[in-house]
C-alpha cells in the first residue's frame, strides 16, 4: 500500500497533516531500533512455543474444570510451561490470584515467619506493596504477623549502594524484594543483568536467603528473565505483558519447587497447594495470551520508544528518553502543565476501541495525596498491557502510560495524543 494512501487514511480519521507528517518522519528514523525488537519477538516467541511444546499442550488442556480442580490437566499444562518459559523448577499460575499486588502478597506471606525480615535493596517498594508489608499501617498486613521491613536506597547515580546493603542484611533477613521495573519511581528501571549482579553479591553474604523479584512489566522485554540470572521466585501479574491481553486475571509465580509450594500453601489451603484451583474456562485464554504476549511486549516497546522519540523532539523531558536500552514498557513525559497532560489523556481515549466517546478528568482517587487522570479504554478492565495513561495532578505533571496489543494501535493512540494537544493550541510548532 502506498505511504500517500495510508497518509490520507489518517487524515480523515483526525488526524492533521502537520502531525501525520511530524510522526511519520520520526517512524522513519527508528526502523533499525524497531528491527531489534522484533528479533526479540522473534526469540521470545520461540521460547514460548518450545515451552508448549515440551509441555505437550493438547487441546484437551484448554477446557475447564468445575468445582474442586482436582487433577485440571490444563492446569497443570500452564503451569509447566511458564515453569519452562522461565527456566524454574516449579510455577504457580492462577486466576485465583486477582492481581500483581496479590500475587506478591501470596509469594511474601507464604514464604516468611514471624521474627523474619524482607529488605529491599532498590529503595521503596510498590505503592501497594506497602500496605501488604505495613509499612503504611493496614490490617492484616506483614507486620502483624512479627515480619519486618527494611531498606536500602539506590546511590544518586543509581548503582546499588553495595556498602549499605552489605551492613543491612542481618541474621534476621530471610528475603530479598527486588522491584525490576521502576514503577511510578524516578529510579532507572533495572536490567536482568544488573538483578543478575545484585543477586550474586547478596548470596555471596548470604546463600540461604530467598531472592524475589517483582517481574512486572518486564516479561519478555529481553532474552532472559530474572529466574535465569539467579532469582528464587519470579512474580508478575496475567493483565501485564505474560497474558498479551487474552488473560482477563490472574498472576504467576515462578521459582524454585520449595518457595513455589509455600506460595500454593498459602494462596489456597496448608495441605492442599497447587492441588486445588479449578480453572473453570480461563485456561485456553491464559495459554494464549502467553503465546501472544512476545509480540504484544513488542508492539508496547515500540509505542513507548516512538512517544518517547515525538515528545523529546517537541521539547519535553522523557524517561526513558528517546535512546536509552528498555527494560520494561513504561514511559514517562513530563509535561509541566495539567492542561498538557489533560489532553495528552484525552488523546489516548480518542483512540480506545472500547469507551473512545468518554472523556477522561481529573479526579480524587483514595491512597493518592493529588487528583489522579486516567485514560483506557481496554477489553479486559484495567488491563496496563492495553494503551492506557494515566498521571498524577501535581509536579512535575508527568504522564505515565504504557500498553499496546498491536503497534499500530499504540501509534494511533500517541498520533491522537499530539493532535488534542495541537487542536487545543498547547504548542507552537
Ligand atoms: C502493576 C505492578 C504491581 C502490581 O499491581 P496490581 O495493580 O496489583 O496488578 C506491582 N509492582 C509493579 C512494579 C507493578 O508495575
Amino acid at each position: 500500500m502506498s505511504q500517500d494512501l495510508i497518509r490520507k487514511y489518517y487524515i480523515d480519521n483526525g488526524i492533521n497533516e502537520k502531525v501525520y507528517d511530524f510522526c511519520n518522519q520520526i517512524e522513519e528514523s527508528l526502523k533499525d531500533r524497531f528491527d531489534r525488537i522484533d528479533k526479540m519477538a522473534e526469540l521470545n516467541q520461540i521460547k514460548v512455543i518450545k515451552a508448549m511444546q515440551g509441555a505437550k499442550l493438547a487441546e484437551q488442556h484448554l477446557y475447564g474444570t468445575t468445582g474442586y480442580g482436582y487433577n485440571d490437566s490444563g492446569r497443570e499444562a500452564v503451569e509447566e510451561i511458564y515453569a519452562k518459559v522461565f527456566k524454574t523448577e516449579d510455577a504457580l499460575v492462577r486466576q485465583q490470584i486477582t492481581c500483581g499486588t496479590h500475587a506478591l502478597s501470596i509469594a511474601l506471606s507464604g514464604n516468611l515467619r514471624p521474627g523474619d525480615e524482607i529488605l529491599s535493596p532498590v529503595g521503596r517498594v510498590y505503592d501497594t506493596l506497602e500496605g501488604v508489608i505495613g509499612i503504611r499501617e493496614s490490617k492484616g498486613s506483614l507486620a502483624e504477623y512479627g515480619i519486618t521491613f527494611n531498606k536500602v536506597d539506590l546511590l544518586p547515580n543509581g548503582d546499588f549502594d553495595y556498602e549499605g546493603i552489605k551492613n543491612a542484611i542481618n541474621e534476621r533477613t530471610r528475603l530479598i524484594e527486588i522491584q525490576r521495573s521502576k514503577g511510578y519511581e524516578t529510579r532507572p528501571t533495572l536490567s536482568v543483568e544488573q538483578i543478575g549482579e545484585l543477586i550474586s553479591f547478596i548470596k555471596g553474604i548470604k546463600p540461604d536467603v530467598i531472592c524475589m523479584v517483582d517481574n512486572c512489566y518486564g516479561e519478555f522485554v529481553e532474552a532472559i528473565e530474572p529466574s535465569e540470572v539467579g532469582a528464587d521466585m519470579v512474580i508478575g501479574s496475567l493483565i501485564k505483558n505474560p497474558g498479551g491481553g487474552l488473560a482477563p486475571i490472574g498472576g504467576y509465580i515462578c521459582g524454585t519447587k520449595e518457595c513455589v509450594e509455600n506460595c500454593a500453601y498459602r494462596l489456597t489451603t496448608p495441605g492442599l497447594g497447587k492441588e486445588v484451583g479449578a480453572s473453570l474456562g480461563v485456561t485456553r485464554n491464559i495459554a494464549q495470551g502467553l503465546f501472544l504476549a512476545p509480540a504484544v511486549t513488542a508492539a508496547s516497546l515500540k509505542g513507548a520508544i516512538f512517544a518517547s522519540n515525538i515528545y523529546e523532539k517537541l521539547g519535553f523531558k522523557t524517561i526513558p528518553d528517546s535512546r536509552q536500552e528498555r527494560y520494561d514498557i513504561i514511559q514517562a513525559v513530563e509535561f509541566g502543565k495539567p492542561e498538557l497532560v489533560c489532553a495528552f489523556c484525552e488523546g489516548i481515549q480518542a483512540a480506545a476501541p472500547v469507551d473512545s466517546f468518554v472523556t477522561p478528568i481529573p479526579w480524587d482517587m483514595p491512597g493518592y495525596d493529588s487528583q489522579v487522570i486516567m485514560a483506557a479504554g481496554a477489553f479486559v478492565s484495567g488491563a496496563s498491557i492495553e494503551l492506557s495513561a494515566d498521571a498524577p495532578m501535581k509536579e512535575p505533571y508527568a504522564v505515565y502510560f504504557q500498553g499496546g496489543l498491536t503497534y499500530p494501535h499504540a501509534k494511533f493512540g500517541i498520533m491522537m495524543s499530539l493532535q488534542k494537544i495541537v487542536e487545543k493550541g498547547l504548542i507552537v510548532w
